[in-house]
């Protein structure tokens, strides 16, 4: 881990398509869970020696400064480009003191992340979700241990980012399971679809979301990284990927089209959130409805 200096934290989003956010915040460069397919180490975000966690060391002295300065509230997302809770966090805190803020300055928050170190934050994610919406998404790409041991090394386990989900869903907390990316060939298949989507229904989640369709996306760098892991652990895989999708960017397993067929029909089994439109206006029905009381007195 190494300390950079921030010049500002928080920024503004070009939409709120992602999960309703407006606003963006960043604590971290890098991330040490070692995801083979991370987009985050495309060349076009520039972050040398990705693996090494670099922490913006006066990121929340900047961020209660930009907060305190915002007319408009709203939603912020944590952990695009890093996981806001890198086994660096236990230590630094960096992501619950910006928690904090948020709760302070009257913002909500978006944050996904693959570590039950987030667990440690439900009193404030609790705090927040008193006056503004709160979603707590986790990525779970497999079903299985085994095999996200191989892929994702060295972040929780399948088994418990479940059982850290249903934690948080049982706290009241807005929760669901971000199902991307699927690997084409190593990870598409309907068994693990299903489960994830069980997996998720018995844990409390409130939606599953799967984009438009199953794959994953490549850029320069981030492919080169991937085809090189993925070869090492699945011998044959990059000749495969090479031939189905080339210089592709989005790499569309095929058999994504059956996958969507088989994950719509067991949200709505299961009673899940599918799309975002309608998870984004469930995250935020209950104030919305507390908004309108007021208006009637
Ligand atoms: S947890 Fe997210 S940011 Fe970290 S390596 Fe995995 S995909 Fe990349």
């Amino acid at each position: 881990m190494e300390y950079i200096t921030a010049k500002s934290v928080l920024m503004v989003t070009d939409s709120d398509e992602w999960f309703g956010s407006e606003y963006n915040i960043n604590l971290y460069r890098g991330c040490s869970h070692g995801c083979i397919y991370c987009d985050s180490r495309s060349d076009c975000y520039a972050i040398k020696h990705f693996d090494t966690v670099k922490a913006k060391r006066n990121a929340l002295e900047i961020l209660a400064d930009e907060l305190s300065r915002k007319r408009k509230k709203g939603i912020v997302s944590l952990g695009s480009m890093s996981d806001s809770y890198n086994p660096c966090e236990k230590e630094l805190e960096l992501t619950r003191g910006a928690l904090k803020l948020l709760d302070r300055y009257g913002f909500g928050v978006t944050l996904e992340t693959k570590s039950e170190l987030v667990l440690r934050d439900a009193d404030v994610l609790k705090s927040i979700s008193s006056h503004s919406p709160v979603i707590v998404k986790f990525t779970v790409t497999t079903p299985y241990d085994e095999l996200a041991k191989k892929l994702e090394p060295k972040s929780s386990s399948p088994k418990k980012r479940f059982a850290a989900l249903e934690t948080l869903s049982n706290a009241g907390l807005f929760t669901g399971v971000l199902m991307t990316p699927i690997l084409p060939f190593i990870e598409d298949d309907s068994a693990s679809v299903i489960s994830l989507v069980d997996r998720a229904a018995s844990a409390g989640c409130k939606f599953a979301y799967a984009g438009r369709a199953f794959g994953v996306t490549m850029r320069d760098s981030q492919r080169a990284h991937f085809l090189d892991k993925a070869e090492k652990l699945f011998p044959g895989m990059k000749a495969r990927y090479l031939d189905a999708f080339g210089d592709d960017y989005f790499c569309i397993s095929p058999r994504s089209g059956e996958l969507m067929k088989t994950f719509t029909e067991r949200c709505l089994q299961k009673g899940l959130l599918y799309t975002m439109d309608p998870i984004v206006a469930e995250s935020k029905r209950p104030y919305e409805t507390r908004q309108i009381s007021l208006f009637d007195f």
